[in-house]
């Protein structure tokens, strides 16, 4: 009996643990001081009203023996497939119903989607990000390459056609940075995967916090993507589902790999590996595409935004250096003072009761860069900028 050794190879994550440890610390020698936490990647507003109602019906549903439900779909509901196509189409963007797979949220599909691709392909992942991408891949002993992001491309890098790689993510808006790619800088994404028969890999996650209707929200905004990209997207910061579960994947039927649909292998996979979402769940996604319910989580969202402008406009008018803020509910910030994020993180703890989280945590490129979220209480976010204004 072998373990799979990969696991040892994984880089044990202090990040989160760390900051826990020093706030808990601080706040013990210093249980007058009021702290503010910037550093949640959660969610604060709850489920909007409309998507409450859904689920209280559903689950009255399920109370009665006419209208019980077992087991579901695996691949989700077709009400609520429906309902993913008609927000897609209401972009102007085509997908088929069974292109679209619901899920219980981005972050299962984006590692279980690794089952699709041999171990030997070689993956591209920009530094720094959402380390889930490294962290799967390196549980499945798969050759990791980075594409660098840093000060001097805005982080959004682009592709080195010197370089040759199977299988590409982009995150856009991305976590931890904020940025954003145009379509532009997407279309030479799509043509270099098409190029060296790539897969992209990308993650939509934050897409509804996109303004500009020149940004793309969908990777199949552009030319030739349905022929080599996945699209993973989720409920979680668009309608408040961190804790109630859902996202939806889209396989396009186009994307074939040595004569092999993809759309194929992934239904394969979902339904010998999944049971689906719960019916529950579904109906509340279902209801967050509602005219009622968009109506009420834009108010959510806009919340989150002004709060990410209040951080945005503190950083302006302190000359600091950031990305993100405006398509984006991520300000990352260049430390001031040529400091290190954890002596940063260590200087606003301190100094401004004010948490954040280090930029180190999310790849070697984030060194000298701090991630504050739109995420939380307006009062507490203006409160901590204030404090932020007078300490530098
Ligand atoms: N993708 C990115 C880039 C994220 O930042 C997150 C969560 O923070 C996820 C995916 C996970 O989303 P979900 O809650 O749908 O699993």
């Amino acid at each position: 009996m072998k373990i799979n050794k990969n696991y040892q190879k994984l880089e044990d994550s202090y990040l989160f643990s760390t900051i826990a440890k020093k706030v808990s610390e601080y706040s013990k020698a210093n249980p007058d001081k009021n702290i503010i936490r910037l550093g949640i990647g959660d969610v604060t507003l709850p489920l909007s009203k409309t998507v409450v109602k859904a689920m209280q019906d559903a689950v009255a549903e399920m109370g009665q023996k006419e209208t019980f439900r077992g087991y579901g779909p695996e691949q989700g509901y077709d009400f609520l497939r429906e309902a993913v196509q008609k927000y897609y189409q209401s972009r102007n963007t085509k997908v088929e119903i069974e292109e679209i797979f619901i899920s219980d949220g981005a972050k299962s599909d984006v590692g279980n989607i690794l089952d699709l691709f041999d171990k030997d392909n070689t993956v591209l992942v920009p530094d720094p990000v959402y380390p889930v991408y490294v962290d799967t891949n390196t549980m499945a002993g798969r050759k990791i390459i980075y594409a660098e992001a840093n000060e001097s491309n805005g982080f959004l890098p682009m592709p080195d056609k010197s370089q040759k790689v199977d299988i590409i993510y982009i995150c856009s808006p991305n976590n931890p940075t904020g940025a954003v790619y145009n379509k532009e800088q997407l279309k030479e994404w799509v043509d270099y995967a098409l190029e060296n028969e790539a897969v992209i890999l990308y993650d939509a996650a934050y897409e509804c916090f996109i303004t500009d209707k020149n940004l793309p929200r969908s990777i199949y905004e552009i030319e030739g993507a349905k022929k080599c990209a996945i699209e993973f997207c989720s409920l979680s910061k668009t309608a408040g589902f961190t804790g109630t579960r859902c996202g939806y994947t889209i396989v396009p039927d186009d994307l074939v790999v040595d004569g092999i649909h993809l759309r194929k292998m992934w239904l394969r996979r979902q339904t010998t590996k999944f049971n689906g979402v719960p019916y529950i769940v579904q109906r509340g996604a279902q209801a967050v595409f509602s005219e009622e319910a968009q109506e009420e989580i834009k108010q959510a969202i806009d919340y989150y935004r002004e709060n990410a402008k209040v951080i945005a406009d503190t950083m302006d008018a302190k000359g600091i250096w950031y990305t993100g803020g405006k398509h984006s509910p991520y300000i990352w910030l260049k430390c001031p003072n040529g400091m290190d994020s954890w002596e940063f993180f260590d200087k606003l703890l301190n100094e401004i009761q004010v948490v954040g989280t280090p930029g180190a945590g999310f790849g070697k490129n984030g060194k000298n860069f701090f991630r504050l979220t739109s995420f939380g209480d307006k009062a507490k976010t203006k409160e901590a900028m204030e404090r932020f204004s007078k300490l530098f």
